[in-house]
């Protein structure tokens, strides 16, 4: 074949499609049962939304949108995540106007140019969370609780909750100077992008991937040490809250979101078992980022999880979904009339809920009962000049081979006695 799928994209057969929707139904009824509503917004945004909303001092605004001129010549960006467009669409609608808070869960692909490997694509998609309009440190418990409830229900276990503060962007200001000075000797020994990020905003310097870089980071000051009153008291609130659910944390100092509109909580779910892409879901508060995007003052804090590394996770862990494809009842059928004949009840006991199948090959008696035996058929049915000249037929249980004879008309009322 000579055109292919662009680098870094996956096609999903229906075999994984099957995992997908699994995850996506336990993924909705867990953030339903939380009183979160689905918001739905468009996969590109103006360009300035994500430079503003991601922050220019990110590798993601640096380096990895999918950005393009429309033929109106509007600079567009296929959505690198989802808060920016999420908090976005609040302000836009007004939403602040009624009562607070509100609680988004969001799904879709995200677009990030990224060097491919195991758990790192240009398209994947992501789970979210948002919830605007509170700063109580009980959400935040709430949201990370709801992240691990969604991985938990899929059966995924050995997961690390690494939580941390980040400040507000007073108690982030004393902390980048000690940080400065704490690195100003190492200078020369920090990778190039490091020593950018010394002047610019040397927090990130903490979550520099090289392994060179992260040795010097081991001893350097904690910004806990750093936090105001008011953050260290929600940091504490959001601890206990988190106790109180059992939930087992470690506080993990190098977990940094350097902006100045991430604030108080952050926080990341890894599963070690994956490698190098071991986070599945990361997040944090957001009280400073309406400001930035709408000029309104409205704290927020979400997730985002990634729908390939819960699969990862998934497949590392043995774990298999109870998936199911079964028909309820393949019509196997001889000859012509009978095919038109079944062709009409496939409809009627489609229209009545049943999942059935015929041939449409023109197969053998045998070769039907072989796709019966395939597609796992529950009951298989048989009609041939004989059935339609008698309005009676037999149905099989394909599991235990019992047989009984119904008539033909009854058939969706037999089906509903079957099947419950
Ligand atoms: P990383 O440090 O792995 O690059 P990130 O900080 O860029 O992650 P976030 O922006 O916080 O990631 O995205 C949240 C989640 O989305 C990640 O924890 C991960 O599960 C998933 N994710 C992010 N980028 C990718 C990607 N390119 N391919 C697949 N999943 C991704
Ligand atoms: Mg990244």
């Amino acid at each position: 074949m000579s055109i292919s799928k662009p680098r870094g994209t996956n096609d999903i057969l229906p075999e994984d499609s099957l995992k997908w929707q699994y995850i996506e139904d336990v993924t909705r009824d867990v953030c339903v049962r939380y009183n979160y509503e689905e918001i739905r917004t468009p996969i590109f945004e103006n360009t300035n939304l994500f430079r503003r909303g991601i922050g220019e001092a990110t590798d993601i605004v640096e380096k990895e949108m999918y950005t393009f001129n429309d033929k109106g010549g509007r600079s567009v960006t296929l959505r690198p995540e989802g808060t920016a467009s999420v908090v976005r669409a609040f302000l836009e609608h007004k939403i602040y106007g009624q009562a607070q808070p509100t609680k988004y869960f969001y799904y879709g692909p995200m677009f990030r140019y990224e060097r491919p490997q195991s758990g790192r694509y240009r398209q994947f998609h992501q789970m979210g969370v948002e919830v605007l309009g509170t700063d109580s440190p009980a959400i935040d418990a709430e949201v990370i609780s709801l992240g691990l409830h969604i991985l938990t229900e899929l059966g995924l276990s050995d997961l690390e909750v690494h939580l941390n503060s980040v400040g507000c962007p007073e108690c982030r200001e004393k902390y980048r100077e000690k940080l400065r000075n704490y690195f100003e000797d190492d200078l020369e020994e920090l990778c190039s992008d490091c020593q950018s990020r010394y002047d610019r905003n040397p927090l990130r310097i903490l979550d520099c991937k090289n392994k060179g870089c992260q040795e010097y980071t081991v001893d350097s000051p904690e910004i806990i040490d750093s936090l105001c009153k008011e953050c260290a008291n929600h940091f504490e609130e959001v601890q206990s809250y988190l106790s109180s659910l059992d939930i087992d944390y470690i506080i993990d100092s190098n977990l940094v979101r350097g902006l100045d509109y991430y604030t108080k909580t952050a926080f990341e779910i890894m599963y070690t078992g994956l490698g190098a892409q071991d986070t599945i879901f990361g997040g944090g508060r957001y009280d400073g980022l309406a400001e930035e995007i709408g000029d309104r003052d409205i704290p927020g804090i979400g997730f985002a999880m990634g729908m390939e590394r819960i699969i990862l996770a998934l497949e590392e862990q043995n774990i298999d979904l109870p998936l199911t494809t079964d028909l309820d009842l393949f019509i196997t059928t001889i000859g012509q009339r009978a095919q038109e004949t079944a062709f009409e009840y496939l409809y009627q006991l489609r229209r009545a809920g049943f999942k059935v199948e015929m041939d449409y090959l023109d197969r053998s008696v045998k070769g039907q009962m072989k796709c019966a035996d395939r597609t796992n058929a529950q009951y298989s049915i048989i009609l041939g000049d004989n059935e339609l000249e008698k309005r009676t037929a037999t149905i099989r249980n394909m599991e235990t081979g019992e047989e009984i004879e119904i008539k033909l008309d009854n058939l969706v009322e037999e089906m509903n006695e079957l099947i419950v």
